[in-house]
């Protein structure tokens, strides 16, 4: 789109016709190429590689420092991984260009890396993160008066996490998802993560948009990925999860955010942070980025 005014007033109409099932996109070409896998020709050119969080505030919109292990950041460890997986996209499938939505400490606000996906039209989104548990509330004995046990809640560090997880954007979440997601977590900051509000046209048709081309997609994407990692690797999984990440669907094409360990489990934080860990996270991601990408592409006509 060329300026704001013109996708303000595509939005508007997109948001007229989404629920008509009739419409299509045929006549728009900046439309029609993602549309299905199975579209014309259709070929993966550009793959945006997302690296989790950041060091510094960029003064952009919202900072997000990422979580922390018992001698690393997520931050760190996502940009590692994200470098190595550029290099091996580059290396490995050819013609295939890489863009980074940072590749430096500085943070990027989340709109921002939508923002850079969706200008430089990139066919796939790859969110890379690393995962932690919230520590544990316990209520401990701390003396006794009258003969009664005396408590203090305290808070322990919980370990207990391991493997990877991924998440697809999903709009419908349940009390318990969302209590979930707040005990455990996850990617669980409230900026980032909320569904789109329902008074900004263009965030919903955003998210319109995610729900009838790319949802499918992503959870197809995931799905390879996942099987990468539990297969080839021998990782622990918790599977596929649906979750409210605002950069998945502000993204316009189909995105996954990879949980890659958890930061805070000690043997999850060692292979995080090692070389051979790095390489094989990197190995099956372009695994699964390439037989996606063979799937798409053989069957175009
Ligand atoms: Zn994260």
């Amino acid at each position: 789109m060329k300026n704001k005014a013109l996708k303000r007033l595509i939005c508007g109409l997109l948001v007229l016709v989404a629920s008509l099932p009739l419409f299509s996109f045929a006549n728009n070409p900046s439309l029609k190429n993602k549309d299905t896998v199975a579209s014309n020709g259709y070929k993966i050119k550009t793959i945006v590689v997302d690296a989790g969080h950041g060091g510094q505030h960029s003064g952009q919109g919202h900072f997000s420092p990422g979580a922390s292990g018992s001698y690393s950041l997520e931050r760190n460890v996502t940009l590692a991984i994200a470098f190595k997986l550029q290099k091996a996209i580059e290396k490995d499938m050819s013609g295939v260009r890489v863009v980074m939505t940072r590749s430096s400490d500085d943070d990027v606000a989340w709109q921002k890396r939508a923002d850079i996906a969706n200008e430089n039209k990139g066919d796939l989104f790859i969110s890379l993160h690393c995962n932690s548990l919230s520590p544990k509330r316990i209520h401990e004995v701390v003396g006794h008066k009258h003969n009664k046990p005396v408590y203090k809640t305290v808070e322990v560090p919980d370990r207990s996490g391991k493997g990877v997880l991924l998440l697809v954007y999903g709009f419908h979440r349940s009390r318990e998802e969302e209590k979930a997601i707040k005990e455990n977590l996850m990617e669980g900051d409230a900026e980032m993560n909320s569904n789109p509000d329902p008074n900004d046209p263009a965030s919903m048709i955003l998210m319109n948009e995610y729900k009838r081309k790319y949802r499918k997609q992503s959870i197809h994407l995931a799905e390879l990925i996942n099987s990468e990692f539990v297969e080839t690797d021998g990782r622990r999984s918790e599977g596929i999860r649906e979750q409210g990440v605002l950069v998945l669907c502000h993204s316009a094409m189909p995105a996954v955010l990879v949980e890659t360990g958890y930061i805070n489990n000690p043997d999850d934080e060692a292979y995080l942070n090692s070389e051979a860990g790095q390489d094989e996270i990197v190995a099956s991601l372009v695994r699964a980025l390439q037989n996606y990408k063979n799937e798409v592409e053989s069957s175009a006509p």
